[in-house]
């Protein structure tokens, strides 16, 4: 069978994909109406599709020439396409019959007491996943992407149309396949894919773009060849791009352009220089190219003049009737336009472009390719000129603190001599039981928090009496280390990216999590420092309420960068630093003010980690020297502690030890005891918190349960090095949950003392 005609215009523009949840979140709202059922399935269906009609109509009306369809989801598109291929796990209880909305959030969110997909991030962004549980045998439920293609012709028309399909490969390595069971399952997908295809084409969608972001990763032996065969066979079911993004695919580079494929996707941003080189080698005459030009993970404004100079490089390469330009990867990560930003400084508001105007932009930079002076073009150049000028960005005070940090700045006395003076101090019974900073956020937490600017000493007073009774509760319950609950925080990050400058906040800057979770990342800026003591006033308060040692409780440079959207001026290795000499100034004050403890959180340092393992362990270097600078000015008997949300630390462990830290509590309640191997034959040195039990259920554990985990941990450490908690902060549990929980934690932690 014969493809239907190429239709494709020079210098195309395009984007991977569109963001779903639009501007004041309004999928979230449909979704939560929904799940709360204060809406009908009927009257979210219709919703659904007034939001899909609205997407597909602002990339059309911003210019947008080739649209994606296929990348609007219920909920998560990793998950669509498992149910696509018939991918239900039989607890759900699934007939076999059409999978409507109610299947998939029962997948996704569990039900009734049946447990959902675990999920977990996609690639390096904050944007999660389901991840796929395989039946035995695939099978095509709907052809979901003809559905998709079919509503978006209705609205652009046929000839703007790009199918957008998640690649079979892909999709098996989020299943977490590998190696020769990826290549057997992937010979059996095949033929599923194809009859997708092939219907697509048959309705004369002629170029179908297959997702395969994996090829940016490393791949496992034999993984590339299985990756060949399957695109042979599908190549002739439709005219397919290969879209890769997040990085570049130089190693699969010539497997890429010996396929019978029709075009490669290639992201010239993050992937930028590994991606020219390999163009330079040559480029198949037969292939299209799709050239992600500007970028779909940063809010930065792009030099026009400068994308404009990347595209005529790769047209020395590629003909512009075979080259079609586009943003780096979906614009999913990004919130949906800046003209809702009336509140930001104007000088910083015209140095940003959020999905909207990536839209624009793509449209100045192929009219200007194509020879014309696109009205706009000046006035977006002329803003990026102003930033680069703006004098609010820079602070030399902060440049220069940084250009002075020496090496014994980021080195405390060896762990081994302040060990001593540490246990001295404290006085902590053997395994010492704590938690890991907050307490339950209530609804009348929510609203005294909304008082703050209000009413300032209504405020005040409601945050003060939160401190007492999670001071108190925690006396009574019998935890030795305790926490101030973090009350006035809502998020780890925001909090204190409002208290520094160099960074803003946005009022509409939403980006997808998952499903309807969505975050609002802070822009960091400009140079940062701190606009004074950021935690003091409560944990002082805390501490004067108990003869306990309170634990200071920060959020690391790492997590705070990796959480925000960070400026390109100058390198992410010196924001880091910056922000580490902010928490280096707040562990000071903290220590004035008589803590004995600080905690400081880098929930997202394995997160930080690069796709490809030659570029880790650069990464991990410049990563633990932010840590030692927020830390390396603590006094010996000051304990330091930190935090992190996962337990893969076979990888990273000489890292995580060179961060130093007295103490560390990890995520580990879940995970089987690997950890504890790694820990022992590493000889890991410093003291360890493995979760006891998982916060993210609302299960209580038991005692003995407790302890049988504490009795795993003790069979590969030493009893000394061995810290109490659980598994994450409490905030999103309910004290119901909280309060017999920890009462069992503690009194398993007593019952092994003895
Ligand atoms: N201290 C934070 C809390 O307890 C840590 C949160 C996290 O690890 N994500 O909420
Ligand atoms: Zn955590």
């Amino acid at each position: 069978m014969s493809n239907p005609p190429i239709r494709f215009s020079p210098l195309t523009t395009t984007v991977p994909g569109y963001p779903r949840v639009a501007t004041s979140r309004v999928y979230k709202s449909l979704l939560e109406r929904f799940w709360s059922q204060k809406t009908s399935l009927e009257a979210f269906e219709e919703g659904v599709r007034e939001l899909r009609t609205e997407r597909l109509r602002v990339q059309r009306e911003h210019g947008l020439e080739w649209i994606p369809s296929g990348d609007f989801s219920l909920y998560d598109h990793v998950l669509d396409t498992a149910l696509m291929l018939g991918c239900v796990p039989e607890r759900f209880g699934w007939s076999g019959d059409a999978i409507g909305p109610e299947l998939t959030f029962a997948l996704a969110r569990g039900k009734d007491g049946v447990p959902p997909l675990e999920m977990t991030k996609w690639f390096d962004t904050n944007y999660h996943y389901l991840v796929p549980e395989l039946p035995d045998r695939f099978r095509l439920t709907a052809n979901r992407p003809l559905e998709d293609a079919r509503f978006a012709r209705e609205i652009v028309g046929v000839e703007h149309v790009k199918p957008v399909l998640l690649g079979p490969f892909t999709f098996l390595k989020l299943a977490r396949l590998e190696g020769s069971e990826l290549a057997t399952r992937l010979d059996a997908l095949v033929p599923i894919y194809e009859e997708v295809l092939r219907e697509l084409a048959a309705e004369g969608f002629g170029l179908i773009q297959m997702d395969e972001p994996s090829l940016v990763t490393d791949l496992g032996e034999g993984e590339l060849e299985a990756f060949r065969r399957a695109y042979e066979r599908l190549a002739p079911a439709a005219s397919l791009i290969v879209q890769t993004y997040y990085g570049d695919v130089a190693p699969s580079y010539d497997t890429l352009c010996a396929l019978p494929v029709a075009g490669l996707g290639l992201d010239f941003v993050r992937g930028r220089d590994r991606n020219l080189a390999c163009l330079q080698g040559g480029f198949p005459a037969d292939k299209l190219l799709v050239a992600g030009v500007v970028d779909g993970r940063n809010v930065w404004r792009t030099d026009l003049e400068a994308a404009k100079a990347l595209v005529q490089e790769i047209a020395s390469f590629v003909p512009p009737e075979r080259l079609a330009i586009g943003s780096s990867c979906s614009l999913l990560h990004l919130p949906e336009t800046v003209a809702s930003e009336q509140a930001l400084p104007s000088a910083l508001r015209g140095a940003l472009a959020f999905a909207q105007e990536r839209l624009e932009e793509l449209r100045l930079l192929a009219g200007a390719l194509r020879g014309e002076r696109p009205e706009g073009w000046d006035i977006a150049q002329a803003a990026l000129a102003a930033w680069r000028e703006e004098a609010s960005r820079f602070d030399e005070r902060v440049q220069a603190r940084v250009a002075a940090i020496r090496e014994e700045d980021t080195r405390r006395m060896a762990y081994a001599q302040r060990r001593p003076l540490q246990d001295a101090r404290l006085k902590l019974p053997m395994l010492p039981t704590t938690t890991i900073g907050s307490f339950p956020q209530t609804p009348e937490l929510r609203k005294a928090r909304r008082l703050r600017e209000a009413d300032p000493a209504a405020y005040e007073a409601a945050i003060r009496e939160e401190i007492e009774r999670v001071i108190r509760l925690q006396e009574e319950i019998g935890l030795d280390v305790l926490v101030h609950g973090e009350p006035e925080r809502n998020d780890m990050v925001q909090f204190f990216g409002d208290q520094m400058k160099g960074f803003a906040t946005t009022e509409e800057g939403w980006v997808q999590s998952y499903g309807s979770r969505c975050v609002r990342p802070p822009i960091i800026f400009g140079d940062v420092d701190r606009l004074g003591p950021m935690t003091v006033k409560e944990l002082r308060y805390a501490q004067s309420l108990t003869e306990r040692p309170v634990k200071g409780m920060l959020t690391g440079p790492i997590t705070i960068l990796q959480w925000s959207f960070v400026r390109e001026d100058i390198p992410r290795r010196e924001v880091a630093a910056q922000i580490a000499l902010a928490i280096r100034d707040e562990v000071r004050d903290l220590e004035e003010a008589g803590l004995s403890m600080v905690q400081i959180d880098e929930a997202a340092f394995r997160e930080g980690l690069p796709l490809r393992r030659e570029d880790w362990p650069e990464y991990a270097a410049w990563a633990v020297r932010s840590f030692r600078i927020a830390t390396g000015g603590a006094r010996p008997e000051t304990q330091i502690h930190t935090h992190m949300c996962y337990s893969e630390f076979g990888d990273m462990i000489e890292s995580i030890a060179a961060m130093d830290a007295d103490v560390i509590s990890i995520e580990d309640a879940r995970s089987e005891g690997a950890l504890f191997e790694t820990l022992r034959e590493f000889r890991y040195p410093q003291q360890i918190g493995p979760g006891v039990y998982d916060i993210h259920s609302p299960n209580v554990p038991s005692v003995e349960f407790v302890e049988e985990r504490l009795r795993g941990a003790l069979a590969c450490l030493p009893l000394d090095q061995v810290w109490v908690n659980p598994d994450c902060g409490l905030k999103t549990r309910r004290y119901e949950e909280v309060v017999p929980a920890l009462r069992n934690m503690v009194e398993g932690a007593r019952n092994l003392r003895r």
